[in-house]
């Protein structure tokens, strides 16, 4: 039995992509236009392959326009780039996310560069991690903003609070770090080298872990009441010869000292694709130079 309140990511996910519905029905009627999103999957990798499924359908699904761009594997990295920069230019195309991982004769740094920073629902691009940084207006890498509004449905205001992430990857520890201290958090971000691991975590009211290593981060590493976002996904075998996900947190021991914590799955997992969707819209915004809309 878990003492933690689980914090539901599969409701909470449901919650924006309604609110970002809600917010192209306005767009449609307040301005007349409609957002976009493509999706550029290049090869057959299995996992990309559901992953831009779930995106496009998704995407339909918010009253938004998804436009699928699938290419051969052995597609010239050129060929690849006249994509992005035949996107960039064309108006009914508000985002852009080319799938990751590209086969490997393409250099990915270029073509992810080569995207319109105010396209880039993936925030990746060199621009949108400065903007983010400087607190400026910035699209924001999908799953450190999907953990932080997770966090939020517990404590709304994370003012003040000492947060430990554990990781320092471009897509999800170094943005996470750059959120939580926009939420005014003293942070620490944790990393291979990092020394007496537990001990820093130890201090955290708010751990955020994203290390890529199954049940990494054990309960008794964990502050009594803190929030923990789990951000890892791990397929492991389960004994019977079938596999599980188990995140990056230990969650039976973490969850008995944790005063809230994301299960895997169920937890950051979904909120990654509501913020895509959310980012996509905040684009259309940008490029039409409105507000933001929430
Ligand atoms: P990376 O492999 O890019 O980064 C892992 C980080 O963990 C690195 O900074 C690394 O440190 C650190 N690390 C590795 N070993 C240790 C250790 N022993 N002690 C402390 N830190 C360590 O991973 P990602 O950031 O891309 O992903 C992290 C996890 O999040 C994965 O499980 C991934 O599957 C999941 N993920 C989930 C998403 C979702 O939608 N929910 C989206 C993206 C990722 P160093 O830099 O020193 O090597």
């Amino acid at each position: 039995m878990s003492d933690a309140k689980i914090i539901d990511g599969k409701a909470i996910a449901a919650d924006v992509r309604a609110g970002v519905a809600k917010d192209v029905a306005r767009l449609k009627a307040e301005h007349g236009f409609v957002p976009g999103l493509a999706v550029v999957l290049v090869g057959e990798d299995p996992a990309s392959k559901v992953y831009v499924k779930n995106k496009a359908a998704q995407t339909v699904e918010t009253g938004m326009l998804s436009f699928e761009h699938k290419l051969p594997a052995e597609t010239a990295e050129a060929d690849l780039l006249a994509l992005v920069d035949k996107l960039n230019k064309d108006p009914a195309v508000n985002g852009i996310l080319v799938q990751l991982p590209l086969p490997k004769h393409i250099n990915s740094e270029k073509v992810l560069n080569a995207i319109d920073p105010d396209k880039d629902v993936d925030g990746f691009h060199p621009v949108n991690v400065g903007r983010l940084w400087i607190g400026a207006r910035s699209l924001v890498p999908c799953t450190p903003t999907g953990s932080l509004i997770l966090a939020k449905t517990v404590q709304e205001n994370l003012s003040g609070l000492d947060a430990v992430v554990v990781g320092r990857s471009n897509i999800v520890g170094k943005p996470m770090a750059s959120l939580l201290l926009a939420q005014s958090c003293t942070v620490t971000v944790c990393h291979s080298r990092t020394k007496d691991l537990p001990g820093v975590v130890r201090r955290a009211d708010l751990v955020v872990a994203a290390v890529g290593i199954p049940e990494f981060v054990k309960g008794d590493w964990i502050k009594p009441g803190a929030i923990v976002i789990d951000v890892g996904i791990n397929r492991v075998p389960k004994g019977d010869g079938k596999t599980k996900l188990v995140g990056d947190c230990d969650y039976e021991s973490c969850a008995k000292v944790a005063g809230a914590i994301t299960p895997v799955p169920g937890g950051v997992g979904p909120m990654t694709i509501a913020c895509l969707l959310k980012n996509t819209v905040e684009a259309a915004l940008i490029q039409k130079g409105l507000p933001a809309l929430s």
